[in-house]
């Protein structure tokens, strides 16, 4: 563990480069489309977006990969404001725009030109929208399945409000995985996240797509935010009782002075010990965890490996 403000050197990363990272660029800005990728400015951008399921699983697949298409990105829809305000998140809040009909069109034209052999999608919460955003959602996804069946598109969802009906239309959309991130332990929902989430609320989503699919389940947790091992424990366990496939672990790092602060940093051998304890003792499909892991982290690759199994 090591507390203050100074990040150790295994927070350290290179910038992305490569020309599979260029071309990428290219293409969104040609599209006028955001990737939590570049928004969050995500240090494992040179590894996702050249990975491919075949790339080699190290921080070299850049260069590796740039053979041919493949890799993984994140796609944020539904506008770059979020109705919620979560203490860690960087999003703005407020000032909500309306849809723009042409978007799940949009991000399936782009993901088809890249060549993505796995898409993330994910969004902003719109709590103002009656639904949620959830009919846009599924459009986006379909429309993505429906230029290429083969490609693999993963959801990371918001909890819509406890709404069962707009999850519904999401598993209807068939997505392969659909991911919700619990964020952090039962205890620390708040102050972490926005009053409007909470734990029982963001398992009973995960649940509900158990429950009613086929379809993988995932969900993301931020270490480092003042967590204890029992609690990470306790939620490991709370997962697997309402099916969870799929679990990762991530550093938390402070967006800006005015957002949460950085309770510890958290050593990378305690990432492996909850990688292994995920995998071995609660028999997770798979667990990424490490201190540069997101949630979306090398997802294409790790999950196409990890059925291989
Ligand atoms: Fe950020 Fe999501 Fe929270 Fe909105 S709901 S502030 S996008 S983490
Ligand atoms: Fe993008 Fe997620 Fe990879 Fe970061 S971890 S580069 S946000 S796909």
């Amino acid at each position: 563990m090591q507390r203050g403000r100074r990040k150790p050197d295994w927070l350290k990363s290179r910038p992305p480069s490569g020309s599979r990272f260029t071309e990428i660029k290219s293409i969104l800005r040609d599209h006028d489309l955001h990737t939590v990728c570049e928004e969050a400015n995500c240090p494992n951008m040179g590894e996702c977006w050249s990975g491919g399921a075949n790339a080699p699983p190290n921080g070299e697949a850049a260069d590796a990969a740039e053979g041919g298409p493949g890799g993984t990105a994140t796609f944020m829809l539904m506008g770059d404001r979020c109705s919620r305000g979560c203490n860690f998140c960087d999003v703005e809040t407020g000032g909500m725009e309306a849809l723009d009909p042409a978007e799940p069109a949009n991000v399936a034209d782009a993901v088809a030109e890249i060549g993505l052999d796995y898409v993330v999608l994910t969004s902003v919460d719109r709590d103002d929208l009656a639904d949620g955003g959830s009919a846009h959602f599924a459009e986006t996804i379909r429309e993505i399945k429906r230029r290429d069946s083969e490609i693999l598109v993963e959801t990371l969802i918001p909890d819509f409000g406890g709404d069962p009906e707009a999850i519904d239309r999401i598993i209807d959309a068939g997505p392969d995985v659909i991911a919700h991130n619990v964020e952090t332990v039962e205890r620390l929902q708040w102050p972490v996240r926005d009053r409007r989430a909470n734990y029982e609320q963001s398992l009973a989503v995960l649940d509900q797509v158990d429950r009613e699919s086929d379809i993988h389940t995932k969900t993301s947790l931020m270490l480092g935010v003042g967590e204890y091992d029992h609690e990470v424990y306790r939620t490991l366990g709370d997962l697997r009782e309402v099916g969870v496939d799929v679990v990762t672990f991530g550093q938390y790092l402070q967006p800006s002075r005015s957002h949460l602060d950085v309770f510890e940093y958290v050593h990378p051998d305690v990432f492996e010990t909850w990688r292994r304890v995920a995998e071995t003792e609660f028999d997770f499909l798979y667990c990424a965890s490490g201190a540069m892991v997101r949630s979306s982290y090398k997802a294409g690759e790790l999950f196409v490996e990890a059925l291989l199994r």
